[in-house]
């Protein structure tokens, strides 16, 4: 095999790609594989309001354009729309399958990131794209002048309520508890939005459809049992994420939600793999970590480089 990377990082959401700059400045050969296009899940982010440097918020596909033009700039190389198919241990090296051939790489930094869950409920399979989304960004603007419903109580499904709201007649929060679990100030937003009404203690049991399209949520309430329908033309789901560890789960230790278990530096059971982002098993998942997840990943990498390889 001809080619050898240093460092290979596995995904391009903000861990990645600050995962790429802080590589190609250490001036060591990196390049960043990309399923699709440079960005990760922060691109469906309407509005990202706590990274620092933004008083007034940033659009995420913004953000991400900023961190990418700025990895590209320090000299990372980027082979995107190119899916990592599996990673294989070869010696102390990995070698990286993907459609344009396999890779070598000294060390793999894995940032794929995360996938929103999917509640399972009957309806959810059949009106997928004709009224039921994962994304408020790209299918926010759909429900101009409509009425839709957001379900979880996290920061997901509260800032893409407040986000809904501009757009949409109303918005309707559903989520399974009495307390929100979402940050206070994401709370607050929804409270005391006029255009969202909150649907606390309560479960979604089915999507209804008519005509081929979602027509009301059937709702039972956790107090009573009681079950109703509420009408709705758009429903949004943010119930949490699942990792996108399968490319990994024979070659280091996960958790048992299936996150990648690492250490403060990113390291993970298996030396030269390192995670950082979403797909790693740390607490507070946000932009913010996961781009200094990213830096302490190959700040350890680029020493593992230079112990075991020389370079
Ligand atoms: P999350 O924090 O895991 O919240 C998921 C929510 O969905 C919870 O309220 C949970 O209810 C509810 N839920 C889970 N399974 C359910 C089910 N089967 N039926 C009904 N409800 C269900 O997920 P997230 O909001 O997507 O956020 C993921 C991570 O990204 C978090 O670490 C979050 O802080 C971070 N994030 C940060 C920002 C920001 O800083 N602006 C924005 C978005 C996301 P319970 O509360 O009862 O468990």
């Amino acid at each position: 095999m001809a080619e050898i990377v240093d460092i290979a990082i596995v995904g391009g959401g903000p861990a990645g790609l600050t995962a790429a700059i802080y590589g190609a400045r250490a001036r060591v050969n990196t390049v960043v594989f990309e399923a699709g296009l440079p960005g990760g899940q922060i691109v469906s982010a309407s509005m990202v309001e706590n990274y620092p440097g933004f008083p007034d918020g940033v659009t995420g596909n913004d953000l991400a354009d900023l961190m990418f033009r700025q990895a590209q700039g320090a000299g990372a190389e980027f082979r995107t729309i190119n899916p990592v198919e599996a990673i294989r241990p070869d010696g102390k090296q990995f070698v990286l399958s993907t459609p344009s051939g396999d890779v070598a790489a000294r060390v793999v930094i894995l940032a794929t990131g995360a996938i929103p869950k999917k509640l399972g409920i009957p309806g959810e399979a059949e009106f997928t794209g004709r009224g039921v989304s994962w994304c408020a960004t790209c299918d926010g603007p759909l429900y101009r002048d409509k009425v839709v419903a957001v379900v979880g109580g996290g920061d997901s499904a509260t800032q893409e309520s407040v986000y809904l709201s501009k757009i949409a007649t109303h918005v309707h929060l559903i989520h399974r508890r009495e307390e929100l679990r979402a940050t206070q100030c994401l709370q607050e937003q929804c409270f005391y939005n006029e255009k969202i009404t909150m649907h606390l203690a309560h479960t979604v049991d089915e999507i209804v459809g008519e005509g081929g399209r979602v027509k009301a949520l059937r709702l039972r309430s956790r107090e009573d049992g009681s079950v109703s329908d509420l009408p709705v033309d758009g429903f949004f789901e943010f119930v949490g994420i699942d990792a996108m560890s399968d490319l990994v789960k024979d070659l280091c230790d996960l958790d048992e939600l299936g996150f990648v278990i690492v250490d403060r530096s990113g390291q993970t059971s298996h030396a030269g793999l390192y995670a950082a982002g979403d797909v790693a098993n740390y607490e507070l998942k946000q932009v913010v970590t996961a781009c200094a997840r990213g830096a302490f990943a190959v700040d350890h990498a680029v020493r593992y480089l230079n112990l075991e390889f020389g370079v």
